[in-house]
């Protein structure tokens, strides 16, 4: 098996792009949310999404998974333009897996039921393979002794570890993390960064937004930094967290470090 290492290194133009975003274009009212985005995220690269809240950074993840419409402009994933309904779009849901800040499990079934049902629904996977499946990724990210419970019964870390492994039961191409730890009680906010960087370093291809600088310096192979919808600057960890370009960026890093 070839170990694919994360290296704070950026990886280099002409690389295997798996979601590209072109003059993408996005408005909420007169609100121009995102501005003329171009974005390419190679496989197996981990970006790292920051910038001050308003910044259009779940919009983008949101129009990745197409969660919302973009008024012009275009996305593809592993080459495909993103469908615009039905089974396709069901489709394209489960090859991009999304974390949301706020956990989003379904609360009336177990936290295996939870596992499963993508795999069974959408997959088309048999229900004795969909668990087997299930309880494994609930062992990688620890919970699995919990497979029976709801999700109510659960810590945040822990449900938003199983929300994690909901996600990855439906083997993704891409995984999108949008504050996956904001809601975390502070001694949560590891457990899950953890499952984060196993999974980086797994070699799954990850867009995370996220204020966790140490994730991002120890994760990431590109920050993306968005300020009023548009990408202002984009470097690696190293470069962007010891030398900023922008002022915007400069002014962001010196609020929050
Ligand atoms: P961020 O995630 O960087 O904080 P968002 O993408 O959530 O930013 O939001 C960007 C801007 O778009 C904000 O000004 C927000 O209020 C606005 N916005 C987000 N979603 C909607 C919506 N559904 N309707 C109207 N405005 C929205
Ligand atoms: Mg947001």
């Amino acid at each position: 098996m070839t170990e694919v290492s994360v290296t704070k290194d950026a990886i280099p133009p002409g690389a295997d792009d798996l979601v590209v975003l072109k003059n993408v274009n996005k408005h909420f009212g007169a609100l121009h949310v995102l501005q003329d985005i171009d974005l390419t995220i190679a496989r197996g690269e981990v970006v790292v999404v920051i910038g001050p809240s308003g910044s259009g950074k779940s919009t983008l993840c949101r129009a990745i998974n197409r969660l919302e419409t973009i008024d012009s402009g275009a996305i593809s994933i592993d080459g495909k333009p993103l469908p615009q309904e039905g089974k396709e779009l069901a489709r394209l849901r489960a090859d991009v897996g999304m974390v949301f800040q706020s956990f989003n499990l379904f609360a009336h079934k177990t936290v295996l039921e939870n596992v499963t049902l993508g795999q069974i629904k959408v997959r088309k996977t048999g229900k004795a393979e969909a668990e087997t499946k299930a309880r494994g990724l609930l062992d990688r990210v620890g919970v699995a002794s919990q497979a029976d419970k709801y999700p109510a019964q659960l810590s945040g870390g822990q449900q938003q570890r199983v929300a994690i492994a909901r996600a990855l039961a439906m083997d993704p191409k891409v995984m999108l993390f949008d504050e996956p730890t904001s809601a975390l009680d502070p001694e949560m906010i590891n457990e899950v960064l953890e499952v984060m960087q196993q999974l980086a370093r797994d070699g799954m291809t990850m867009v995370v937004v996220t204020h966790e600088m140490g994730f991002a310096r120890s994760a990431a192979n590109r920050v993306v930094f968005m300020a009023d919808g548009r990408i202002v600057e984009e470097a690696t960890p190293d470069q962007f967290f010891s030398n900023p370009r922008s002022d915007r960026a400069k002014d962001f890093l010196s609020k929050i470090l």
